[in-house]
C-alpha cells in the first residue's frame, strides 16, 4: 500500500492532498464503491496539519450545524479502528 505507484491515465476521482481529509475522502469513496481514485501528495502522507496536531476531537466548534457535522464524524472515529484493524488510539472521554 505505501509505496510509489505509476500513475493510470484517467482516475474518477483525483484528491489532492494526503492528510485526513484527502484519505477520509478516499476512504469513504471506497465505501460507496468508488474505487478508482487517486490521493496526490506532493511530500509525504501526513506531511501537512494531519501529522502535527494536538488529535483533539470535539464537537463544540461555532455553529449549531457544525456541531451535528462534528458529532456525526466522532461516531465515525468509534468504529474506525476495527474497520482498519489498525488502533487509531482513539478514546472518548465521557
Ligand atoms: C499545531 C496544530 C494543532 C492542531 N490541533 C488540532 C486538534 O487538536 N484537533 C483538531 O481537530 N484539529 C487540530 N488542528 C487542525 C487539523 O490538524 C487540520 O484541520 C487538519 O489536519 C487538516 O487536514 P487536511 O487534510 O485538510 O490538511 P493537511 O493535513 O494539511 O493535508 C494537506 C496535504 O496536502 C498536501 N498538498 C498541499 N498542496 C498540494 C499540492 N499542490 N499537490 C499535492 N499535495 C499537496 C500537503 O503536503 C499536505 O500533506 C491542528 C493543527 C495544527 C497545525
Amino acid at each position: 500500500m505505501w509505496q510509489n505507484h505509476d500513475l493510470k491515465k484517467n482516475y474518477d476521482v483525483v484528491i489532492i492532498g494526503g492528510g485526513a481529509h484527502g484519505l477520509a475522502t478516499a476512504y469513504y469513496l471506497s465505501k460507496l464503491g468508488i474505487n478508482n481514485v487517486a490521493v496526490l501528495e506532493q511530500k509525504f502522507i501526513g506531511y501537512g496539519g494531519s501529522g502535527r496536531n494536538t488529535a483533539l476531537l470535539r464537537s463544540n466548534y461555532r455553529t449549531e450545524e457544525g456541531i451535528k457535522f462534528y458529532d456525526q464524524s466522532i461516531k465515525l472515529y468509534e468504529d474506525l479502528s476495527g474497520e482498519l484493524d489498525f488502533n487509531l488510539m482513539f478514546s472518548n472521554w465521557p
